[in-house]
């Protein structure tokens, strides 16, 4: 079963859940996963002092114009939807930042001038976690703006066998995106601010297109006011758990702890949103 773990914005509180998620179940003998699709900035495995890590390049291809067969003749350049490619009189260039790697400008080429190269644009990590939990996160390199294929490649690290929990970027954006597709469950994490209600909005918007079952967690819910349990009461959005404010919480994350060592109570509190997840989603997808 692959549960994402998303908010409309960042800093609601996704890293936090995620984690808790995860250690409740790995300590219930649950096969678990952590995948950290914030590949911009990952930061779920710093909660794993211990686990030795093992990385491995992850890579795209670009075109490289061979200019000795090329007759610049534009044909690539009308083709590329990205923009990723100008010709001029004399010359050619490849803006790789731009190329969404999807092979047509070689396809088009009348001159057979166009070969395919490998760009490297990030890196995967794995380690095993506590001996408890299989963890993967992906590292965009700096610069990078071509986040989908890494994430791509970070999901392609989910056992079938195995609960996935999967730490998506914040935000709804084409990342996001990448990370919902195929996921059984959605988790919303937000806060019950007018911001949090707002981005809360939009990411609905975004899960409701895909059609991926999802649900919300209002996390700090004694801050702020009744709006987001209204909008998700008049949405018929379930609102799975909620998390008070608790500045105990707060300092242990920023030392690197997670909350369920900060408080054990919510070791029982994840597993019980498991359960209500676990119900909405289907038996066989356990
Ligand atoms: S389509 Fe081929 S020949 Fe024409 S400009 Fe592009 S690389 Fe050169
Ligand atoms: S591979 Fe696709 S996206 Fe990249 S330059 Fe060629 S046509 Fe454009």
């Amino acid at each position: 079963m692959k549960i994402v773990v998303g908010s409309g914005k960042g800093g609601t509180g996704k890293t936090t859940v995620s984690l808790g998620l995860s250690l409740s179940l790995a300590e219930n003998k649950m096969p678990v996963q952590y995948i950290d699709c914030d590949v911009e900035e990952p930061n779920a495995h710093l909660f794993f002092k211990e686990a030795e890590f093992q990385k491995r390049d992850v890579e795209v291809l670009v075109p490289e114009i061979d200019k000795a067969q090329c007759n610049f003749c534009e044909e690539c350049a009308k083709f590329c939807a990205y923009n990723a490619l100008a010709i001029f009189p004399n010359t050619a260039l490849v803006f790789n930042e731009m190329c969404h790697s999807c092979g047509g400008c070689k396809i088009v080429c009348p001159q057979g001038a166009i070969s395919e190269v490998k760009r490297k644009i990030g890196e995967i990590h794995t380690a095993i976690a506590n001996n408890k939990v299989q963890i993967s996160y992906g590292k965009l390199n700096v610069g990078e703006t071509q986040s989908p294929p890494l994430i791509r490649a970070v999901k392609k690290e989910i056992a079938d066998k195995n609960i996935a929990i999967i730490d998506a970027p914040p935000g709804t954006a084409c990342p996001f995106v990448e990370t919902i597709r195929h996921g059984d469950f959605c988790l919303l994490v937000t806060e019950p601010t007018p911001f949090g209600l707002h981005d809360l909005k939009t990411a609905v918007e975004v899960v409701s297109l895909i059609g991926v079952p999802f649900g919300v967690l209002i996390n700090r819910s004694d801050i702020g006011d009744s709006s987001v349990e209204e909008f998700c009461s008049n949405e018929k959005i379930p609102v799975l758990m909620k998390i008070p404010n608790d500045r105990n919480i707060a300092v242990a994350y920023s030392n690197g702890m997670p909350i369920t060592e900060a408080d054990p109570k919510y070791k029982l509190e994840f597993m019980e949103l498991h359960r209500k997840i676990y119900e909405r989603v289907g038996n066989h997808k356990r």
